[in-house]
């Protein structure tokens, strides 16, 4: 591990332990020349794992977009962040156990639905109700966001807005 400030090969770990996740090692380094200090993180390196959308399109799997898709389905629910991250852990560990390199989105959705369902049913709806109609994490998260927001919360501190004028003489 090279020092990031003088880029001397050698260093030194001074403390080494798992973060709150559980899914990485936190090591503080101090360099052997300049005795700087500097922190890394071991992951495991994740599987290449291909997602095959609906119109059999592929893209990389994103973690990001899994948790972000269930984020925005728990919106204004009392579903802790741990839970989420939890929950596509254990989607994650069940991806990379199938052992494949291509998955398909429904299948994660799948999973995700299964998920959401221990979790809250409200947040289970929204992403059932949205899920089966899109190709993409992205596509439905957006999607969702229109769900969510026809359930407003009890405290409307938001006024309606404006109808904008914004008549495009379409059709
Ligand atoms: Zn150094």
């Amino acid at each position: 591990m090279k020092c990031p400030y003088c880029h001397f090969e050698d260093t030194q770990v001074t403390d080494s332990r798992i973060t709150e996740s559980g899914t990485a090692v936190k090591r503080r380094r101090k360099c052997i020349q300049c005795e700087r200090r500097f922190t890394t993180y071991e992951r495991i390196e994740r599987i290449g794992l291909t997602v095959v959308k609906k119109d059999n399109t592929r893209e990389e799997y994103s973690r990001d977009k899994l948790l972000g898709s269930m984020v925005v389905a728990c919106a204004k629910r009392p579903v802790p962040a741990d839970k989420l991250e939890e929950a596509v852990n254990e989607i994650e560990a069940q991806l990379f156990r199938l052992g494949t390199s291509e998955v398909p989105s429904t299948m994660i959705g799948e999973m995700v639905m299964h998920r959401l369902r221990e979790l809250d049913e409200v947040a289970y709806i929204r992403f059932a109700s949205v899920y089966r109609n899109f190709a993409d994490l992205e596509e439905m998260r957006e999607a969702m966001e229109g769900v969510a927001s026809i359930h407003p919360p009890d405290n409307e501190h938001e006024p309606e807005p404006p109808k904008k004028a914004k008549a495009t003489g379409r059709g």
